[in-house]
């Protein structure tokens, strides 16, 4: 699943091509995939003009003339393809925007978990997901995570994979970030201490800085566009690294679940801290 980092990629290259194009109509072989009204999206896009392409966590914005802004997630395996107009469609394409270069903007969604909604600007933190998407790790404070983390006994994996908590990190740049901290995956949340909470903040920002300019990460099916791969793939130290030597210390990664989810992690490094009996 695409994260901040390779969000941040995919928004580059779409405001590269798309800016500054209008919508002359669109095509929709899945309704399901547009989570607001989808005769409302076919009936309001044509002639609006994309503005610019933003992102908050691993949505993307693409804001339109006339106050409208089309809120896409990716999820799993979706992706964008800006194809020349008369490209052939796929049968996994399921949402095109034609635009008025003689382009076309394909959502292709092969798992058809993401998709697109519309809203205006002004209800939009309102009435979308966006509601309820936690501060990305480059706008949290340290003091005010480490204080929001005093209530959350989950595993701190966990807690940070929550995106109502905090925004734009997944299984990948989790594992990366406290394998990084030196910090256990499972170790309760409100049990780190102040520099624990700074630690993983700042390998978190440094991580997906690094990924950013790499252009992300290419893991599975996931490309950014036709063509183009991000590099940081080949960086990561501990994600999907079972049984790989540590480059810390040499003794192999362990691999196990935390939240439900697949994670790697070094038993030397990343010491266990668990809660006293007491607590
Ligand atoms: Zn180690």
């Amino acid at each position: 699943m695409p994260e901040l980092p390779e969000v941040e990629t995919v928004r580059a290259l779409l405001a590269q091509k798309l800016t500054g194009k209008s919508i002359l109509s669109v095509e929709l072989f899945r309704a399901k995939n547009i989570v607001t009204d989808p005769e409302e999206f076919q009936r309001v896009l044509p002639k609006k003009k994309i503005l610019s392409i933003s992102r908050r966590g691993k949505y993307l914005l693409f804001h339109l003339s006339e106050d409208y802004v089309i809120l896409a997630h990716l999820r799993m395996e979706g992706k964008f393809f800006y194809k020349e107009e008369n490209a052939k469609i796929g049968k996994f394409d399921l949402i095109v925007l034609h635009l008025d270069d003689g382009h076309k903007l394909v959502y292709q969604d092969v798992r058809k978990f993401g998709g697109m909604g519309l809203y205006k600007q002004s209800s939009l933190l309102q009435e979308s997901a966006l509601s309820h998407l936690g501060k990305e790790p480059f706008e949290w404070k340290d003091e005010d995570f480490y204080e929001a983390l005093q209530k959350v006994k989950l595993p701190i994996k966990e807690a940070i994979m929550d995106q109502s908590r905090i925004s734009g990190i997944g299984n990948i740049y989790a594992d990366e970030s406290l394998f990084a901290a030196h910090i256990h995956p499972r170790t309760p949340a409100d049990l780190l201490t102040l520099e624990e909470v700074s630690s993983l903040l700042e390998n978190a920002r440094r991580i997906m800085k690094e990924a950013i300019a790499l252009g992300g990460s290419t893991v599975h099916s996931y490309q950014s566009e036709e063509g183009i791969n991000g590099a940081m793939q080949n960086e990561l130290l501990a994600y999907d690294h079972k049984n790989a030597p540590c480059p810390k210390c040499g003794y192999p990664f362990r691999k196990t679940v935390v939240g439900g989810r697949g994670t790697t992690y070094c038993p030397i490094c990343q010491k266990s801290k668990a809660r006293p009996f007491f607590l």
